[in-house]
């Protein structure tokens, strides 16, 4: 059984390893491809950049929200933090203008949600 080298943190590993006992890579004796890792760089730069835009935003609006599990997690918390019934999110919808946010739950349910300076008002419609 030949000792190979992990890719991740050079420890030894049999060749027949499917993962790295230290690390837990997979196929640890095999590089990946350089042009694989050149496609996950660029994936990484564009997030980041995106990211990077993302934060001169002000925290706290749903101002452009988009309709994520992010933000329907968050509508969610905030909507039961209420006393309201929302077991699940069907969708959420950023008003045009920002501050506000209308959520759907459980397929009756809707609810509005207000960013009133950091604090959330949640009606029911
Ligand atoms: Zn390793």
């Amino acid at each position: 059984m030949a000792m190979k080298k992990c890719r991740e943190c050079g420890g030894k590993v049999s060749s027949s390893a499917k993962t790295c006992p230290h690390c837990g890579v997979s196929k640890p004796y095999t590089s990946p491809s350089g042009c694989l890792i050149f496609i996950l760089a660029a994936a990484f730069a564009t997030y980041m950049t995106f990211f990077k835009d993302d934060d001169k935003k002000p925290e706290n609006s749903y101002e452009k929200a988009e309709d994520t599990q992010e933000v329907r997690s968050e509508a969610q918390a905030v909507i039961q933090s209420r006393g309201f019934t929302c077991t699940k999110v069907n969708s959420t919808h950023a008003a045009a203008f920002g501050g506000s946010i209308t959520v759907f739950c459980d397929d009756v349910y809707e609810y509005k949600i207000k960013d009133n300076g950091g604090k959330y008002q949640v009606t029911a419609e």
